[in-house]
């Protein structure tokens, strides 16, 4: 039928990415990824699942599935509290916080982050504060999270922040740390990559 647009369910073996399950288990945290027995106990004690769009069990069954898209694309990794508990209760002792940090780093690496989502947002501009600077600064962060997220939010948001400022809680300035900058600029840039244990661990 003209216009009738059919969207594709079905995945084949062509779509997924068959690096992306060694990808993540490189990441720290994330080794023991593979050892998951598809229990459902992550899902069921984790407090948000119910708001997400993949359970945590299913996250993990995706990403080693090589469903790289899906679950980069997904808002469970945003949505996540690192409130542990899904790790304190897995039988296989499966850091699965970690996976979904480990989820979040990639997702932002690689730009495909749900683009309206404050929280992948803030992340992204949080870091890029504290890499330039070596500082945060709450007022320039949260500005740079509504415009890009709901530029119309701000105008909301200016009797607040003017009040903030009057109050000396925020500040439009940021200060200078103390301290080699390019140092910190270093490390920060060291955390992106995949330790050699964490290689070695996935791997074994
Ligand atoms: S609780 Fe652990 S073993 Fe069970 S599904 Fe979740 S990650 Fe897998
Ligand atoms: S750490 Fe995240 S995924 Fe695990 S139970 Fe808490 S909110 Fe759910």
């Amino acid at each position: 039928m003209p216009g009738l647009k059919i969207q594709q369910r079905i995945k084949y073996q062509e779509d997924l990415d068959p690096d992306f399950p060694d990808q993540v288990a490189a990441m720290p945290g994330a080794a023991d990824l593979n050892r998951c027995i598809q229990c459902g106990t992550c899902s069921a004690t984790c407090p948000i699942s119910i708001y997400m769009d993949m359970t945590p069990r299913q996250v993990v069954a995706m990403t080693r599935a090589g469903f790289k898209k899906e679950v980069l694309q997904s808002n469970t990794i945003w949505l996540c509290a690192s409130c542990y508990s899904c790790t304190a209760e897995c039988p296989k002792k499966i850091k699965i916080t970690d996976i979904m940090y480990a989820l979040k780093r990639l997702a932002i690496q690689e730009g495909v982050y749900p683009k309206r989502l404050p929280t992948p947002v803030l992340a992204r501009e949080f870091f890029r504060k504290v890499r330039s600077t070596g500082r945060s600064n709450e007022g320039q962060i949260a500005t740079a999270m509504i415009l890009k997220t709901n530029p119309f939010k701000l105008l909301k948001q200016i009797p607040l922040g003017l009040k903030l400022l009057l109050r000396g809680r925020m500040s439009l300035f940021t200060e200078k740390m103390s301290g080699d900058r390019h140092q910190l600029q270093e490390l920060l840039d060291s955390m992106d990559k995949p330790t050699d244990t964490a290689k070695q661990q996935a791997t074994a």
